[in-house]
């Protein structure tokens, strides 16, 4: 997509789209990443966009994401700060630079696992902006999977696309804690079309993830929540989805009673989530596709 019809977008829709472009801008001063305590031997490192967990065990330390390449050495300093075990395994939620970025330098001594669609999304590259030297996960899943280390038991599941077509929900059993990656982050849905996410898909994705047993939530960005807190942000993604809808009735029934008009705003807002929704030039409204 154009820098110039991302402004539009955003500027005409401000609730929709691509603005995980924006959080995926390596910088040459990686900001100061601070280490928080969640629960018992379980941890989160904020900073430099994407959350990372920290799973302590008597064998080792399971992360969830890995952030930036340029946020390695930050990441190991922390996790030292709170235990003397190695990191021995990372469950990466998907393919975003500022989620598994870290995969480059944490490859050669710890097992990297993800969606095998997350994988593939890395291998073809379809972060246009992506350092091209990412490495993807050696292991992956389609449905679930599980690390038992230490006595302990982290489980990661794919229910469904939404942010992108790979996202894993990661998912502490004994600490009724999730990581969502970024079918939550922040405050409002970012989608990922090209990395084949889907905002029709995305209620539904959620819905089966608050089925699991869980009462704390680490998104993908932003603050740790609980899960009404997940409940709120999936009727947002429920909301929003509703308003783009509207839009492209409104616009076809318009679009029905004469010929295109150019100055019309709403058209042409419906005709830019079109687009970006891989519907074609001179487009039909087709609802059963995405709406
Ligand atoms: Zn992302």
């Amino acid at each position: 997509m154009s820098r110039t019809l991302l402004v539009r977008l955003l500027a005409g829709i401000p609730f929709l789209l691509i603005s995980w472009i924006g959080y995926t801008q390596s910088q040459k001063q990686p900001p100061q990443l601070t280490i928080n305590k969640v629960k018992d031997d379980l941890y989160e490192i904020e900073g430099d966009v994407g959350n990372v967990a920290v799973y302590i065990t008597s064998e080792g330390v399971i992360l969830v994401d890995d952030k930036f390449e340029q946020d390695y050495e930050q990441i190991v300093a922390k996790v030292k700060s709170v235990t003397s075990q190695p990191i021995k395994y990372i469950l990466s939620t998907h393919h975003h630079s500022d989620h598994s970025g870290g995969n480059t330098k944490f490859s050669s001594t710890v097992e990297i696992i993800s969606t095998a669609n997350a994988r593939a999304n890395i291998v073809t590259h379809k972060q246009s902006n992506a350092a091209p030297n990412m490495v993807p996960a050696r292991v992956v899943f389609t449905e679930e999977t599980a690390v038992f280390l230490g006595g302990k038991e982290v489980r990661a599941r794919y229910f469904g696309r939404g942010h992108t077509n790979g996202d894993a929900i990661i998912y502490f059993p004994a600490l009724r804690t999730l990581h969502t990656g970024d079918l939550m982050a922040g405050k409002t849905p970012l989608i990922d079309y090209p990395g084949g996410g889907s905002v029709v898909e995305w209620t539904k994705t959620l819905d089966a993830a608050m089925k699991l047993d869980f009462d704390t939530v680490i998104p993908g960005h932003g603050p740790v929540t609980d899960k009404a807190g997940l409940l709120a942000y999936r009727n947002n993604v429920e909301k929003l989805r509703n308003r783009a809808a509207g839009l492209i009735r409104e616009a076809a029934a318009r679009t029905a009673f004469g010929p295109a008009c150019s100055c019309c705003r709403l058209q042409r807002h419906a005709r830019l989530i079109a687009g970006i929704a891989g519907w074609k030039p001179g487009w039909k409204p087709a609802p059963r596709r995405i709406l």
